[in-house]
């Protein structure tokens, strides 16, 4: 089942707090009424959690150990001249549908949807010792699954072209907070977020890339990938990579 990873309390504020906040089921009807509710980044977070964070940014921003996962939709321009804006929205919607669940699965957050890239964070503010780990199985379960429902991608869209994606993982230190005015969400910054962006550029279609610092948590799983050389837009040195079987 689709839904089988929805907790009925927050996980954020049982881990946080050690207090059940009821999100799901007739025990939620109080806490909604104090306007608690499921949070949109991720279904076992709710907007109490989404108010710490406002909090946390306040406090100008805190650093974290995290993984980020980019995935992108590749071709998206020439797909929205194809299809139009409603064949777009239809996509994008779908492409969401599929990749959601396979992060909130593994504990990721989505922070943002970018255009058509997903933005996803493993290890904040759900704790994990594999963050690395867990975000390698989401971009896999996410490669598969575009596989796996092509036909519906496309006739969702009207598209006679195949829907692809690529995905880029970096893991380290990057900053929460808010940055900017325009956003009234948190949001994650740092080399991390640009190293994992500017990697999921450098993917084929159908490709997950992840940086030598992510390979070395899932070495083990993988021991025998070759590492492979990318000039990134925007980086100075060259930026070391693998690319993971899906
Ligand atoms: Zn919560």
């Amino acid at each position: 089942m689709m839904d089988d990873f929805k907790k009925v309390y927050c996980r954020g504020c049982w881990q946080q707090m050690k207090v059940p906040i009821f999100i799901r089921t007739p025990l939620s009807v109080p806490f909604r009424l104090m306007g608690i509710r499921p949070s949109r980044m991720h279904p076992n977070l709710c907007t109490l959690c989404e108010s710490m964070f406002t909090r946390v940014k306040k406090n100008k921003q805190i650093d974290i150990q995290a993984t980020v996962m980019f995935a992108d939709l590749r071709g998206y321009t020439a797909l929205s001249e194809q299809v139009g804006p409603d064949g777009i929205a239809r996509l994008l919607n779908a492409f969401y549908d599929e990749c959601a669940p396979a992060i909130w699965r593994r504990d990721g957050i989505i922070n943002k949807m970018i255009g058509d890239a997903v933005l996803s964070i493993f290890n904040f503010p759900i704790e994990q010792h594999d963050h690395v780990h867990q975000a390698m199985m989401a971009g896999i379960e996410i490669q598969r699954k575009c596989a796996a429902v092509q036909s519906e991608l496309r006739a969702a869209a009207g598209l006679d072209v195949p829907v692809q994606i690529g995905i880029g993982i970096h893991t380290g230190t990057a900053a929460i907070g808010e940055f900017g005015t325009a956003y009234k969400d948190f949001t994650i910054i740092g080399s991390v977020v640009n190293k994992a962006a500017r990697l999921q550029g450098a993917a084929a279609n159908g490709e997950i890339l992840i940086t030598e610092e992510a390979y070395s948590h899932i070495e083990h799983m993988y021991p025998h990938l070759e590492p492979r050389t990318y000039h990134l837009k925007g980086m100075e040195q060259p930026v070391i990579a693998y690319s993971v079987p899906v």
